[in-house]
């Protein structure tokens, strides 16, 4: 008899700190040459309805929550982005991973007023997707444009005293020391003071590319988001916001009746594993 046998390692989720929030799937204002989402119809409305929002967010352990994290494609374009962002600040902190197409002064100054209504003393955090330095090699990954957008939505975010974080995709693999020290640069020449902490890098990862899982990896001691999070998206729960467009990465259809077990055996997973360092959490 022919049996399939799962060979790949598995881990459990322990406790529900991050909880990601796919906003929408499909929409974008960006057509990233990098994305890992597979882009269908430009105009599907697959936007996640507020009561979804709602009731997983009764559903959760609040006191194990750090952070909700807003996502997408891009999660700005939601219609109703504000009221879920209000919602969510009763629970915990939030993290939008943006591309910052959408802010300017106007939307910086309304964000602030937003973060200072929540009386619960809960922050707004901004993840800025921009993935080079120099103009030229950042629009050729993000499309004409994307930079100065970024570095624009940079400064009126820091003139209303936000903090942000540029979240880099390493897609030309350049140094990390380099990287850094370059994008260190840009920001002084907004005025941006920075840490290592407003730098998070992330390599690039292929998605159809297979790795070699390394050799005795403390599976309890990884550093990946199946561990402390749970993506909640329109089409149920997954292990992690890379995997929403993968049913190997669904594991249950509502936050009552997820798995907290995932088994790493995509090809995102034997990347993420070799990395070993949290893609989208911050690190607390
Ligand atoms: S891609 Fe990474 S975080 Fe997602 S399930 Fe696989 S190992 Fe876990």
């Amino acid at each position: 008899m022919n049996r399939t046998i799962i060979k790949a390692p598995s881990v459990n989720m322990e406790k529900l700190e991050n909880l990601f929030i796919e906003m929408t799937a499909q929409n974008c204002n960006l057509r990233c040459k990098h994305c890992y989402i597979d882009f269908k119809d430009k105009k599907v409305k697959d936007f996640i309805p507020i009561d979804k929002v709602k009731q997983a967010l009764m559903n959760v352990n609040k006191k194990d929550l750090q952070y909700i994290h807003l996502t997408g494609a891009e999660p700005m374009l939601h219609p109703d982005f504000n009221h879920i962002l209000r919602l969510c600040l009763k629970y915990s902190s939030v993290v939008i991973h943006t591309n910052a197409l959408n802010i300017n002064d106007k939307k910086a100054r309304f964000l602030r007023k937003v973060e200072e209504e929540n009386n619960m003393n809960h922050e707004i955090v901004f993840m800025i997707s921009i993935d080079h330095y120099i103009e030229k090699e950042n629009d050729s990954l993000r499309g004409r444009g994307s930079y100065r957008k970024a570095v624009h939505a940079l400064q009126s975010l820091i003139k209303y005293e936000f903090n942000p974080i540029l979240s880099i995709v390493n897609y030309f693999n350049i140094p990390i020391d380099e990287l850094k020290s370059n994008f260190k640069e840009l920001c002084d020449s907004i005025n941006f003071e920075t840490t290592d902490l407003n730098f998070k890098i992330i390599p690039y990862l292929d998605k159809n590319k297979m790795m070699d899982m390394p050799e005795n990896i403390d599976y309890t001691n990884l550093k990946t988001e199946c561990k402390k999070g749970r993506t909640l998206t329109i089409n149920g729960v997954f292990t992690c916001p890379l995997l929403c467009c993968d049913n190997r990465g669904k594991c249950g259809s509502d936050l009552t009746d997820y798995s907290s077990k995932s088994y790493l055996e995509t090809e995102f997973c034997s990347q993420c594993i070799n990395h070993n360092n949290f893609l989208f959490s911050l690190e607390l």
